[in-house]
Order: C-alpha cells, then structure tokens, then sequence
C-alpha cells in the first residue's frame, strides 16, 4: 500500500466525439422542423427510438420514417441537483422519460416545468433547440 503514489493535482481532460449523423439526418432535420419522427422497420413493423439503421428485432436494413408527433405522456423524471462534470454550472436540472404514441419512449432534459408540481401522466411535447457549437438537441416542455 505504502507504494501507491498520491494524488496532488487534478487536470482536465477533454474528450471530443464526432458522431455520423448521415443515417439519422432525416431525424434532425425534421425536428428542426417541430416534427419527432423515428424509423418503423418495414420487415417487422418495429418501431424503434433512437432511430435504427438496422431493425433490433430482426436485423432488417429496410425502414421507413414515421412522425410520433411532438406531443407525448410523462413517465418518469428525476431532478439532478450534484451535476456531472459535463455539466457543470447547469444544474440544477430535470431529466425526464416521456412516452409517444405507439409505446416509444425518449429521454431528455425537462424544461419549463417545476419539478415539484410535475406528475406522471402529464402531457409534454418535444422541441428542438440548438446547443454550444450548433449541435441540436431536444428537449421536453409543458403542452
Ligand atoms: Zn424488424
């Protein structure tokens, strides 16, 4: 144990991702647009969120895109007060499971809503918003 070194500074370490987004493209693009679409296998009919370049079930390439439409159910949510370092200086915040029409389930970030009167079952709709460096993202706000 004794020649186990010491911790005496802390450094900072920054990871950058590049993610392809070609087989999702249609997915931004359209929710730049206020539309929430993912892929439905055109094999098995699965519905899938993220959407699927592959079907999970069965493997199939082949899908079409199908609109969810942004409304949708609140599941479950959580508040996150100790925040990773990702996100600091962003906290505190709520992330939240919302469900769509055919049983699809997103995560994300809840804005707009107190946390305190939030409830499952309350009816939120998804949007789009733009992040540091232009990335989109999305977001869960009231209906
Ligand atoms: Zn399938």
């Amino acid at each position: 144990m004794d020649d186990l070194p010491q911790l005496r500074s802390r450094r900072s370490l920054t990871l950058r991702f590049d993610i392809p987004i070609s087989k999702t493209r249609e997915f931004w693009e359209s929710l730049s647009r206020g539309k929430f679409v993912t892929t439905k296998c055109a094999n098995c009919g699965r519905v899938s969120f993220p959407p699927q370049s592959d079907c999970p079930d069965c493997m199939a390439s082949e899908s079409e895109w199908v609109d969810l439409g942004p409304e949708a159910s609140l599941v479950t949510f959580t508040q996150v007060r100790v925040t990773p370092a990702s996100f600091e200086g962003k906290g505190p915040y709520t992330i939240a499971i919302a469900e769509f029409r055919d049983g699809v389930r997103a995560l994300a970030w809840l804005e707009g809503v107190d946390p305190e009167t939030a409830e499952p079952g309350m009816k939120v709709r998804i949007e789009a918003r733009t992040g540091e460096g232009g990335n989109p993202y999305y977001v869960f706000v009231p209906s």
